[in-house]
C-alpha cells in the first residue's frame, strides 16, 4: 500500500505538488493522467525516493518513506538507508534507462548483485526466469543497442522485478515506443497486474486505463482534481477540468 497525505513539493518558488493525498491498496492498479507539467512524474519520483517531499506524510506498506521526521523538521534519509528503502519501490521510465554497457541479463542482475549483494549464480538464474517471463528468454546476451524499444522496456520491467519490489511505478512506459511496440509492453504490464502487483502507472494509454486499472487519478497544476473507479471517471468524469482534458485525449 501507498499512503500519502498532504504531500508538498516545491522547486524554488514553484510548488509542484500541493497537498496531494493518495491511497493505493495492495494489488491495486492506479493510472494517473493529466496535462504536461501537472506534477505526475514528480509524484512518482517522491513515491520512489528520487525526490524528497517538503512536507506531508508518505508511507509505503506502513513505513515512512524517504525521510524521517523530528519535532522540528523533515530530514532526508542517509544515502545508504535510502538506497535500501528504494529497492522496495520499482520504477520504469519512459526512456528505459538500461545500462548500455551491460547485456540484458546483466542489467536484470545488476540490482540484486550490486545493491543486495546477492549470489551471482543465483541472480543469473533468476534473471533468466524473469527475461523468460517478459518474453525475452532468448535475448539475455544482447546489449540494449541490439534490442528494439519494446524489448528494452521489457528488460527494464524484468530488471525492476528482480529487486522483488512491493510496488512498481511506471512513468509513461510506452510513450517513447513505436506504435507497433506499445502492445507488447502493455501486455507484460497486464500480466503483472493479474499476478497481483501493486502498480501506479502514468500513461496516455486510455485503453489500458479502462481495461486494466482499478482506479484513475486526474492531476492538474499539482492537485489531484479527481479520483475514482477508472471506468467511471473515464466515461463519466465529474470535474469540468477532467471533462475538458478527456475531451482532448479520447
Ligand atoms: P509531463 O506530462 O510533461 O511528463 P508531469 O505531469 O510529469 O509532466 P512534472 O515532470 O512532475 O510534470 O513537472 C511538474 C512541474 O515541476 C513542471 O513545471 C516542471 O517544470 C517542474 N519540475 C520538475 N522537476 C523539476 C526540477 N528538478 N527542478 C525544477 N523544476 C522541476
Ligand atoms: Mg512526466
Amino acid at each position: 500500500t501507498i499512503h500519502a497525505h498532504k504531500i508538498r513539493k516545491s522547486f524554488g518558488p514553484k510548488t509542484v505538488l500541493k497537498d496531494v493525498d493518495l491511497t493505493i491498496a495492495s494489488g491495486e492498479i492506479c493510472c494517473i493522467i493529466g496535462p504536461s507539467g501537472s506534477g505526475k512524474s514528480t509524484l512518482l519520483r517522491c513515491i520512489n525516493g528520487l525526490e524528497t517531499v517538503d512536507s506531508g506524510i508518505l508511507k509505503v506498506n506502513g513505513d515512512d518513506f524517504g525521510y524521517y521526521e523530528t519535532d522540528t523538521a523533515y530530514h532526508a534519509l542517509p544515502p545508504k538507508q535510502l538506497a535500501l528503502q528504494r529497492t522496495r519501490v520499482g520504477m520504469v521510465f519512459q526512456s528505459f534507462n538500461l545500462f548500455p554497457n551491460m547485456t540484458a541479463r546483466e542489467n536484470v542482475m545488476a540490482g540484486p548483485v550490486l545493491v543486495k549483494r546477492a549470489d551471482k549464480k543465483q541472480s543469473a538464474k533468476q534473471a533468466q526466469e524473469l527475461l523468460t517471463s517478459v518474453g525475452l528468454g532468448a535475448f539475455g546476451d544482447r546489449y540494449p543497442a541490439e534490442l528494439s524499444g519494446g524489448q528494452q522496456q521489457r528488460v527494464a520491467i524484468a530488471r525492476s522485478l528482480a529487486m522483488n519490489p512491493e510496488i512498481i511505478l511506471f512513468d509513461e512506459p510506452t510513450s517513447a515506443l513505436d506504435p507497433e511496440k506499445v502492445g507488447e509492453v502493455l501486455n507484460v504490464m497486464q500480466d503483472l497486474a493479474r499476478k497481483g502487483m501493486t502498480m501506479v502507472v502514468v500513461t496516455h494509454e486510455m485503453g489500458f486505463a479502462r481495461e486494466v486499472a482499478d482506479s484513475l487519478i486526474f492531476m492538474d497544476e499539482g492537485n489531484v482534481v479527481e479520483r475514482g473507479d477508472a471506468r467511471e471517471v473515464l466515461t463519466n468524469p465529474k470535474e469540468p477540468r477532467t471533462q475538458a482534458f478527456l475531451k482532448q485525449v479520447l
